[in-house]
């Protein structure tokens, strides 16, 4: 990554955006500058932990470092504010997916870090059922 991990760290452990104090647009991932009225005033806010899933795919060759998740599946989803998030889906099978299918994000690990050991967590999303980051954590 060429960011320090823990400088974007807020926006895998919270899926931390931003709104738009003028117009009430949110962005994920944040943005400085407001798209639709061109404002400079956001502020942060946490996305909400559910959505539905829009279109979805199957990656059998992952970047480095992720190899021991192939095959990875990835599923646009729109979560419940109309923001779209691209991430890596789990604990379905490629096969009973469905667009349009309820999803929730869930704590994972993303990956280990070489040598060091030290491992990263952020978001992923899975079935709706799944309700261990369902409700407001913040
Ligand atoms: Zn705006």
């Amino acid at each position: 990554m060429s960011l320090p991990f823990w400088r974007t760290r807020d926006r895998y452990y919270r899926i931390l955006g931003n709104i738009c104090e003028k117009c009430g647009k949110e962005y994920f991932p944040p943005v400085s500058v407001c798209l639709n009225c061109r404002s400079t005033k956001l502020k942060d806010k946490e996305m909400p932990k559910t959505g539905t899933l829009v279109s979805y795919t199957l990656q059998r060759e992952s970047m480095h470092g992720f190899e021991e998740q192939e095959p990875m599946i990835f599923g646009l989803i729109k979560l419940e504010n109309g923001v779209k998030i691209i991430s890596q889906l789990v604990d379905i099978p490629y096969e009973s997916l469905n667009e349009g299918m309820k999803l929730v994000a869930v704590f994972r690990r993303i990956k280990s870090e070489g040598e060091s050991g030290q491992i990263f967590y952020g978001y992923k999303f899975s079935r709706s059922r799944d309700t261990r980051l369902d409700g407001n954590t913040s």
